[in-house]
């Protein structure tokens, strides 16, 4: 399992919270997706996500 930094940003004027990856964080600017602006941004959380690299199918009437 590989780990994902993030940071989960919110914006104040449109009410929204997003999170954003730290890799890409280091080579874009971090804007919201809705004003297009980082004015009311704030920096809320961070933390780590784990992502599963292969996900098995589950088999049906198996829980
Ligand atoms: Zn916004």
């Amino acid at each position: 399992m590989e780990s994902h930094l993030f940071h989960v940003y919110e914006c104040e004027s449109c009410i929204l919270t997003f999170a954003v990856e730290q890799a890409f964080e280091d080579h874009a600017e971090v804007v919201c997706p809705i004003c297009k602006s980082d004015e009311s941004l704030k920096d809320v959380a961070s933390g780590a996500m784990k992502l599963e690299q292969n996900k098995k199918p589950t088999r049906r009437g198996e829980l």
